[in-house]
């Protein structure tokens, strides 16, 4: 069974030498206390937590998963969670970034960042209890009343409650216009939500004493489609307006889904009849409030991949220096041992490179946009949140498809340099593939971020966002362009950069556009790093594998690119022109 550490020096490395946090923390409201000394402390005890409470408890929650109680519809989650989550609260974790007046530390958003990277590598099932609380939280920041925030907000960022999202019912999945849990109003102001919800993450468990669904549900005279729904807020303990909290509402637990992976987080169906709601934001505008928190809640996911990138990573690497299998190709490397270890072979160096590559250009991309959430929520100056929104918006179906497709790559690469070992229960890694395999589904399948990437980041907004990474890019490429040491890198950015701009022209297809998108900025992130490593006091040791690392991404990962662009140029006409009935 691997072990988990947290990498540390690589997350200081981005967050400090790459993304220059310090200079952006201390001139943002709350960043102030953001200091090199803090996040450091943060850091480490974060690593401490995840190594030493979580990681131990992955491999037994997915062995034991959650039950369900029929007669009492309680849910009852692994030995040790309720414990670990315990820990969470007093370490404080869950109020890092909230404001303080609803009792949070308001320290940067991208702070979570790498705590979130280190939850979900430790533990992914774990993570996602805390990780719809974190959706909850930004749609009642952003669209909840007063007293809202105060009665519900709060409890959540103290940890005592946690918070689900119920959008999907049996015949309403990526169409959210075909919803139809109803909502009816009641002469007080309350209303009553009635339907039923399924895959509900956290939808029932024994970790708080009260959890607070948000729900998208119609309204009686709502218009059909995406433009009828509206957001409520059912608690399930009835809580009054003071904050006191009542009897059982009648939202239950009906069932809970046995699964693939991620088998420690509970996914329920959720049975509303008649339950007490509140609406938040304004009638039909529910979906409006929904996007609202899903830049962060796909970033989130987003990082649940590079999270597992991560994991599989360090596991694999851990079996590649220690079994023996085989002679190098030149010659025995270790000619005092019977064979060779694996990490000789070029074939498993292929794999662990692409695995490192990865994490390493992973980590710098979702880090980046998290600091984009900084300033969209944070600036001062109108016109920077407006381009950090543009931005990250541009950004969020990248990081979350990519990395998320990559980690199912990662993890698969994972089994393979385990071999038969891999395959079978007791290392371990073949959990990490399962857990990777919902990724890529929920908070948007690849195909809906795809559809978002072109359809609304690109058309509806005439490319704003991709102007600005492409000017961002350009930018850089500038600055180095007669950099001889970085001449390699910067050369195929400045090509790929162009390309990029030429291809959005004349898309055809939406899936190869998003890989296409993803590994050119990937590309240029990792030229930034090993830009960033050179001028950084990081040693000699770290600025070498950077550069290596960076050199294998544009040999052997980059390429994929052109075949995107082939793919593109090639049209929808070779998808669309066999007739449905010759599917056979
Ligand atoms: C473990 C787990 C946890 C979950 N947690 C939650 C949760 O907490 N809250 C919640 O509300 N939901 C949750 N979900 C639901 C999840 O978000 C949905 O499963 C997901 O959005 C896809 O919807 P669907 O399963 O109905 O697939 P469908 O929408 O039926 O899609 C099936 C396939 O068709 C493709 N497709 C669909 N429409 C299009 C289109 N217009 N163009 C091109 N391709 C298309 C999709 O990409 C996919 O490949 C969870 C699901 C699981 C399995």
């Amino acid at each position: 069974m691997s072990t988990y550490r947290a990498p540390l020096a690589d997350m200081r490395f981005v967050l400090f030498d790459l993304l220059k946090v310090e200079a952006q923390y201390a001139r943002l409201p709350g960043g102030e206390n953001a200091t090199r000394d803090t996040v450091d402390a943060i850091l480490d005890e974060a690593a401490k937590f995840c190594e030493q409470v979580l990681a131990p408890l992955n491999a037994s929650g997915d062995e034991q998963g959650c039950t369900l109680d029929k007669a009492t519809a309680t849910v009852t989650t692994p030995k040790g969670f309720k414990e670990a989550y315990a820990q969470y609260i007093e370490g404080g974790w869950s109020s890092l970034n909230a404001p303080e007046q609803y009792g949070g530390q308001y320290l940067p958003d991208s702070l979570g960042a790498p705590l979130k990277e280190m939850l979900d590598s430790a533990n992914l099932s774990w993570g996602n209890f805390p990780l719809l609380s974190h959706g909850a939280s930004e749609s009642l920041k952003h669209h909840g009343e007063e007293w809202q925030r105060q009665v519900f907000l709060k409890p959540i960022v103290e940890g005592r409650w946690t918070g689900t999202m119920c959008l999907t019912e049996p015949h309403c999945g990526s169409d959210l216009g075909l919803l139809r849990t109803r909502a009816e109003p009641n002469p007080d102001g309350t209303y009553r939500v009635s339907g039923t919800k399924i895959f509900i993450t956290a939808g029932e468990h024994d970790l708080t004493e009260n959890i607070v669904h948000l729900v998208l549900a119609r309204l009686p005279d709502a218009p059909a489609g995406v433009k009828g729904i509206s957001l409520f807020i059912v608690p399930k303990y009835k809580t009054d307006k003071s904050g006191k909290i009542g009897e059982r509402n009648t939202v239950a637990c009906a069932s809970i889904e046995h699964k693939m992976g991620i088998k420690a987080s509970v996914t329920c169906v959720m049975n509303f009849d008649n339950a007490e709601g509140y609406l938040i934001g304004q009638p039909n505008r529910g979906l409006m409030a929904m996007f609202t928190m899903m830049n962060t809640a796909r970033l989130a996911v987003g990082i649940q991949g590079l999270g597992l990138i991560e994991r599989a990573y360090q596991a694999s690497l851990a079996y590649a220096r220690e079994r023996l299998q085989g002679r190098a190709l030149t010659g025995p490397k270790f000619a005092d041992k019977p064979a060779d270890p694996l990490i000789v072979h070029p074939d498993i160096r292929r794999m662990l490179l692409t695995q490192k590559a990865f994490a390493e250009g992973g980590r710098a991309l979702a880090y980046y946009a998290a600091t984009l959430v900084d300033l969209v929520e944070r600036s001062p100056d109108a016109d920077e949140r407006k381009r950090a929104d543009e931005l990250l918006s541009f950004l969020i179906p990248i990081v979350k498809a990519l990395l998320t497709e990559l980690a199912n790559e990662s993890t698969y690469h994972a089994v393979q340099i385990h071999g038969g070992h891999g395959y079978i229960h007791e290392t371990g890694v073949e959990q990490f593939e399962r857990d990777a395999r919902i990724t890529t589904i929920y908070e948007g399948t690849t195909g809906i971020q795809a559809l978002d990437l072109l359809g609304r980041k690109i058309m509806q907004t005439q490319g704003v966002g991709l102007t600005h990474f492409l000017n961002e890019i350009g930018a850089f490429c500038k600055a180095h362009a007669g950099d001889a040491a970085l001449g390699e890198f910067v050369g195929p950015v400045a090509t790929a950069a162009k390309e990029w701009g030429e291809l959005t022209q004349a898309v055809g297809q939406r899936a190869a556009y998003l890989f296409y998108s993803g590994y050119v900025t990937l590309a240029y992130f990792w030229a930034r790093s090993v830009a960033a490593a050179d001028a950084s006091t990081q040693s000699d040791a770290f600025k070498q594998a950077k550069r290596h690392t960076a050199r294998f991404y544009f040999a052997r990962i980059l390429p994929r690119a052109a075949a995107h662009a082939v793919t593109m140029r090639s049209g929808a006409d070779n998808l669309l022109a066999m007739p449905d009935a010759m599917f056979g």
